[in-house]
């Protein structure tokens, strides 16, 4: 165990999934447009020209703040950060520093120790830069994505280590999504960490200086630049140093982070309010109506489907998303039995949309179809392994209604009873012990006997027919 206690706050940047952009009425959505087409005077800063906030931005803010349990203040506002960088064609950002759109909150997290608490200090509304790309060549720039709205959350430095940095900035995700905010996808960068680290001895009060590593974009890459980081604090502490503030980068060649810029040259951005934008006013019943659609969070979800019976790591897979959570719920509601349709879902179907990259909303497998497996099974029609095996691949490769695959397939199920009565029998003979056991009251014990008649049987007989003989030949 390390002498150092960790401390670190992150500032977590996510791209909004409006239609238009932040302040004008340019296409955010680049995803397959040519660099430069989705720009028009105001995103690309001309004179005279004036940005008009989007309504529907700042609604998704203010979903998303309150689902992080943010107070939403009845104004806020824009200001100007002021600094130039080619990236940034007006010269300055317009962001929130004074008057930030959503206030506190907290996000409960869960890790191996049980559940924690982290605080949220402010959530506040901006719009990103374009994306610059390094070549062998010179610099590329593209623009589509200035003016995107961006939403900056900032946590309290109410994290302790890397587990807690990551499974907090997961849930972030859910929630983001959950929200209908953002769609949160790290691969196309429309959520990118700033990590701010520092170590303090265990029992001191004051915090230790911190050091900030920007623009992580990836899960992975945060945890290896926060390991990274608190090993190389730990030396520095150790070796006598002090810990300069500063802005780090993380290498992913090198594997280590490097320094930026230090405090000394920090920025001073001359902040003020934005003199082209009138402020923010939200009202009550915009924040009511809002927060009336809002679903549970994804920690509510998962508590709901562990009581179900489900392992944790199935109800985290079922919840990560609220189409996927709605699939399951239609299918174990038609089937009234959440733990097989979980089964069914997180074994046999995502398994198959995983390997070919198929979206759970693309799937020609629908809860419907679920649903009815798990009928099919539960009236007896079908056993569980021809669901499993014949009934679920065909469903994979045609979409057709399992009923229909049964049917035409002749996958129904047939009672052999010649092979249970043998099989019983059998079970009988071999396992004396069960039977006195069951004879002389104890009657669990017969679950030894249907185990070994499945395992002899290799799956083709029905537990449920099995025990019933069992139980008749028992009782003469
Ligand atoms: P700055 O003024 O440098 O931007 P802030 O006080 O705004 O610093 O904090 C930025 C982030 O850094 C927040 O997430 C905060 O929780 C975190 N933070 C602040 N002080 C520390 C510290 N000593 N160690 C680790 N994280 C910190
Ligand atoms: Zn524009
Ligand atoms: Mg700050």
């Amino acid at each position: 165990m390390s002498e150092y206690e960790v401390i670190c706050g992150l500032e977590i940047h996510v791209q909004q999934n409006t239609k238009t952009k932040m302040f004008c009425r340019c296409n955010n959505d680049s995803e397959n447009a040519r660099p430069n087409t989705n720009v028009c005077p105001v995103c690309m800063g001309f004179p005279g020209q004036l940005p008009k906030a989007n309504k529907k931005a700042i609604e998704k803010s203010i979903a998303a703040g309150l689902m992080f349990g943010s107070q939403i203040p009845e104004r806020s506002m824009f200001d100007r950060k002021n600094y130039f960088y080619p990236d940034s064609p007006k010269g300055y950002q317009i962001t929130q520093n004074f008057h930030p759109i959503a206030i506190g909150g907290n996000v409960e997290v869960e890790i191996k120790e049980g559940k924690k608490n982290i605080r949220i200090h402010h959530m506040h509304l901006e719009e990103d830069a374009g994306k610059l790309t390094h070549t062998a060549q010179g610099s590329l720039i593209d623009y589509n994505r200035t003016g995107t709205p961006l939403m900056e959350l900032v946590t309290e430095p109410d994290i302790n280590s890397v587990e807690e940095a990551v499974a907090f900035a997961k849930e972030v995700q859910r929630i983001m999504r959950y929200s209908g905010a953002s769609n949160a996808d790290m691969e196309k960068g429309m959520m990118r960490f700033d990590v701010n680290v520092s170590l303090r001895p265990f029992g001191q009060k004051e915090f230790g200086n911190k050091v900030e590593i920007k623009n992580l974009n990836s899960f992975s890459s945060m945890e290896k630049a926060f390991h990274y980081e608190i090993r190389r604090q730990t030396k520095a502490l150790k070796a006598g140093e002090t810990i300069h503030q500063e802005t780090r980068g993380w290498d992913d060649v090198k594997q280590k982070t490097t320094s930026q810029r230090s405090k000394e040259t920090a920025f001073d951005y001359r902040y003020h309010p934005e003199p082209d934008l009138p402020p923010v006013v939200h009202k009550q019943v915009l924040v009511d109506e809002i927060k009336a659609t809002l679903p549970e969070l994804p920690i509510v979800k998962r508590q709901r489907y562990v009581d179900y019976g489900i392992g944790y790591d199935e109800s985290v897979l079922l919840s990560n998303t609220l189409e996927m959570a709605q699939f399951f719920e239609d299918a174990s509601s038609i089937a009234d039995d959440p733990k097989k349709s979980a089964a069914f879902i997180t074994t046999n179907l995502l398994k198959h949309l995983n390997e070919n990259h198929i979206d759970i909303k693309d799937s020609i497998v629908t809860a419907k179809h679920i649903g009815e497996l798990v009928n099919l099974i539960n009236n007896e029609t079908i056993s569980n392994n021809t669901a499993k095996n014949e009934v679920m691949s065909f469903m994979l490769e045609t979409g057709d209604m399992p009923s229909k695959i049964v049917e035409e397939k002749g996958l129904k199920q047939v009672v052999d009873t010649n092979l249970i009565d043998t099989l019983c029998k059998k079970a009988i003979e071999s396992n004396q012990k069960a039977v006195d056991q069951y004879k002389g009251g104890h009657k669990k014990a017969i679950g030894a006997l249907v185990g070994f008649c499945m395992k002899e049987g290799k799956g083709q007989v029905n537990p449920k027919h099995i025990s019933e003989h069992l139980e008749k030949l028992l009782s003469e």
